[in-house]
């Protein structure tokens, strides 16, 4: 793939143009490239996605601002951290021709630059369920082990009454007439580009090719109602905070028989008592004697998954850290783990007898020279 061109030269813009001098640049270009226009030359299709997907950028001041300070790589973030379908690098990079008319429809409509009003870009065939988003509250060792967890969605299920038609008892949904159940009516009309048929949504059923004369009493025609479904969930091992699954017509129910949306379980990771996590590394801090860091010991830790013998060496200073390799958070995804680190902090008895004092003092006169002088130390 060539390299991208830089967004302003594609509108012929400069870099501080206004909005309304980018949407004018854009216009001109999408009416003269548009693919419907140019049917004998086919690399107009291709500026008119180019000229569309630089003008999305720009026209959205957040996202103009991330472009103007990191260039194409301010959009080759994706759509933030995940993982599964529709997970990590979801986010596209580069809008597909579709994409690009879609959001030609969008902006411009039918109206503004074909003549004539309404606009193909509205959903059409019966409504897709809302999408729903929950979140998963995971204990750190649940996040790090794995864990199959339960949990109770709230969400439009489909009604018991009428199974999801929205028509009464004893009645059906009726074709709709003036679609005859297609959804779409066509029309022609006089544009731009010469005389264009296009299809609109069925203004008599929004759509849906159908019509409810005598609608169902529990759900009040929609087909749907307020319910709660209970999901078991496969978190795998290594997930961290803002990772999530995206579970297909796991969503809100479609109203009369429409298709369900999807849910997105969005994990939350909560903070240890004991280990605190830095990516997939996890730091434990342990107390010990300055007895035992003097002369050495060997220390019994736990680590994520069990415990763990660790060898402190003779004349350890405090805050050391030992890394147990692989001991930390799994990657997610990929073989190999994170390391626990293991710091060790001085812990000083505080419960002194004069007899304890004055054979510290002893010990202190003959091992002083060995230790730095705070004064030395910090000021020289
Ligand atoms: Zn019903
Ligand atoms: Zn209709």
């Amino acid at each position: 793939m060539a390299t991208k061109r830089d967004y302003y030269e594609v509108l012929g813009l400069s870099r501080d143009a206004s909005e309304s001098e980018i949407k004018k640049a854009y216009r001109k270009l999408a009416v003269k490239y548009h693919p419907d226009r140019n049917k004998e030359d086919p690399s107009a299709a291709e500026k008119f996605r180019e000229a569309t997907e630089a003008y999305e950028v720009l026209k959205d001041a957040e996202r103009r601002a991330a472009y103007d300070r990191f260039g194409h790589a301010a959009e080759e973030q994706g759509a933030g951290p995940g993982f599964g379908a529709g997970g990590f690098g979801a986010g596209g990079v580069e809008m597909d021709l579709n994409e690009a008319l879609r959001r030609f429809m969008q902006d411009f409509g039918m109206g503004d630059i074909f003549g004539g009003g309404g606009g193909m870009g509205e959903e059409v065939g019966r409504r897709q369920g809302r999408n729903l988003q929950v979140t998963l509250k995971l204990g750190l060792r649940e996040a790090a082990a794995g864990v199959t967890k339960k949990i109770k969605v709230q969400k439009q299920v489909r009604c018991p009454s009428c199974e999801g038609s929205g028509a009464a008892a004893g009645s059906r949904p009726q074709t709709c007439g003036t679609c005859r159940g297609a959804g779409r009516v066509r029309q022609v009309r006089q544009s731009l580009l010469g005389q264009m048929v296009t299809e609109a949504v069925c203004p008599a059923c929004g759509g849906r090719g159908q019509t409810i004369n005598d609608p169902c009493d529990n759900c009040r025609g929609t087909g749907t109602v307020r319910g709660e479904e209970t999901l078991e969930i496969k978190v795998p091992a290594g997930v961290t905070t803002g990772n999530y699954m995206e579970l297909k017509g796991k969503g809100d129910m479609g109203e009369q028989g429409g298709p369900p949306g999807n849910l997105r379980v969005v994990m939350e990771v909560e903070d240890d008592d004991l280990f605190e996590r830095h990516g997939n590394d996890v730091l434990l801090d342990v107390p010990v004697s300055p007895f035992d860091l003097m002369l050495g010991t060997r220390l019994t830790v736990p680590t994520l998954d069990g415990k763990v013998a660790l060898k402190v060496p003779a004349g350890t200073q405090t805050h050391k850290i030992f890394r147990l390799r692989g001991k930390g958070v799994p990657n997610l995804n990929r073989p190999g783990a994170g390391d626990q680190l293991v710091r060790v902090i001085a812990w000083t008895p505080l419960d002194l007898s004069t007899e304890h004092i004055r054979r510290l003092k002893e010990l202190q006169g003959e091992l002083e020279d060995q230790v730095p002088d705070p004064g030395r130390h910090l000021f020289d």
